[in-house]
């Protein structure tokens, strides 16, 4: 490969995956280039839970202490049962959560996440961010990637080694890799549920309708046949962010559309009238449909593309991790590629073959939350006696595959 692209790296979309690649290839030495579609970095939705397996690598890449004077560390996660309000389980947090896996669990408003993003990447002389310019296609040769770029109504050309899809659950660059691979391109599918989400200011009416209901500072998931609600502190505890899941209709793809308030006033019947109430209040809420993309497909090409964040790998939130996933793709990424720049082919499929299981295993635990959360009549006692008779200590121990989670070296023989 040329030595001067041999060391530059192009990334389509400046979300949390590509601003992550972006920090974690700098810091090994990359040039790297991000081309975001939007003309403007906007955060998309409201609130976003970091668990410890993603605080760590933020915490690393030096984005972490600029996120912490305005995220909120809270203290539990508590399980109640929407229709009675009666608590089902408590896995603590807080303190208890940095002595085991020694770094914080945080919630944060997602426009604070990407603004301690965008600072560390405007500190590091060798990334360039460039907005309005949307990545379309690429050429691939033994020198490496070509990637071509819309912007300003003008076509460029973008040279380097590797190009990251970091374009989100509708990616173009996922199309990319089917046809170098001459596979059929595996598209988003809807999962058949909604996402209902709102901020309300503490001392709203709202606010208060939730403080009467959950615990202020803790994250409070509420269960119900069909149904739940998570609502947990932003914005230095300025304000709650509710987010609500409900089935629905296939509606518009993006973070801002609109769906029939009845679906979600229907899913929540039978729930406690403080929860009736606080959804009342709380509106009017932004609609998200859950889309998810199917993970048999090839997240890398041998000639210099890898997908990486929801572009590989979209999942349901019910684990809260698709951004911790995005988190650990990139700075793996990074990593694998820095430590044998000599066959980056091998090098993607080693990444590969090291992401594909943890993401399987993380997506599955997303697919069983929402069956126990959602569970009705024998289903739901049973998932009640057994969350009683964990104690809160176990309860966290089980979490600690996910949490603890932290990247191996890889040595290659
Ligand atoms: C309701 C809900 C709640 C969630 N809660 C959590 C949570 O608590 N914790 C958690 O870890 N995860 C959570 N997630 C998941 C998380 O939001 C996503 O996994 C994460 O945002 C994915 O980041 P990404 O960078 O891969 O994609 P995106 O954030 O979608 O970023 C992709 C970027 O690429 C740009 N782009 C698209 N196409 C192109 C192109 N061709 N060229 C250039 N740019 C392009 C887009 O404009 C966008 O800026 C939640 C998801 C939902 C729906």
């Amino acid at each position: 490969m040329n030595d001067t692209r041999s060391r530059q790296i192009v990334i389509a979309g400046a979300g949390v995956a590509g601003l992550t690649a972006a920090l974690a290839f700098a810091e090994r030495g990359y040039l790297v280039r991000v081309f975001e579609q939007a003309q403007r970095l906007e955060a998309a939705g409201a609130g976003i839970q970091l668990s410890p397996n993603a605080t760590r690598i933020l915490r690393q890449l030096g984005v972490l202490d600029r996120l912490l004077p305005a995220a909120v560390r809270p203290e539990a996660v508590v399980l109640k049962e929407a229709a009675t309000l009666r608590e089902l389980a408590r896995v603590p947090l807080g303190q208890a959560a940095e002595a085991r896996w020694q770094t914080p669990y945080l919630v944060a408003h997602r426009a604070d996440l990407q603004s301690a993003l965008t600072a560390r990447v405007a500190e590091m002389p060798d990334i360039h961010l460039i907005t309005g310019g949307r990545v379309s296609g690429v050429d691939t040769d033994s020198h490496g990637i070509a990637a071509t770029v819309e912007i300003e109504g003008q076509t460029i050309k973008a040279e380097g080694s590797l190009l990251v899809g970091a374009d989100g659950v509708w990616s173009s660059v996922r199309a990319l890799v089917d046809s170098t691979r001459g596979t059929a391109s595996p598209r988003s599918r809807f999962s058949g549920e909604l996402a209902w989400r709102t901020t309300v200011a503490v001392e709203s009416a709202a606010g208060q309708a939730f403080a009467a209901i959950g615990a202020a500072d803790c994250v409070t998931t509420f269960l119900h046949p069909g149904f739940h609600m998570v609502a947990y502190p932003v914005s230095k505890g300025d304000a709650f962010n509710l987010v609500a899941f409900s089935r629905g209709e296939r509606i518009a793809e993006g973070w801002s559309g609109h769906a029939d308030p009845g679906i979600l006033a229907s899913a929540m019947r039978g729930t406690a009238p403080g929860v009736a109430r606080l959804l009342e209040m709380a509106g009017p809420w932004l609609t998200w449909p859950l889309h998810t993309v199917e993970q048999k497909q090839s997240w890398t090409t041998p000639d210099g593309i890898a997908l990486i964040g929801d572009a590989a790998h979209a999942m349901t939130p019910f684990a809260a991790q698709g951004a911790a996933m995005a988190i650990e793709d990139a700075a793996m990424l990074a990593d694998v590629i820095a430590d044998f720049p000599a066959d980056q082919a091998q090098s993607l499929q080693i990444w590969e073959n090291l992401r594909r299981p943890r993401v399987t295993r993380v997506a599955r635990r997303g697919t069983i939350n929402r069956l126990a959360w959602h569970a009705a009549g024998p289903v739901a006692i049973a998932r009640n006696l057994f969350l009683k008779m964990r104690s809160s200590e176990k309860l966290a121990a089980d979490l600690d595959w996910l949490y603890g989670w932290q990247q191996q070296k890889i040595i290659r023989r």
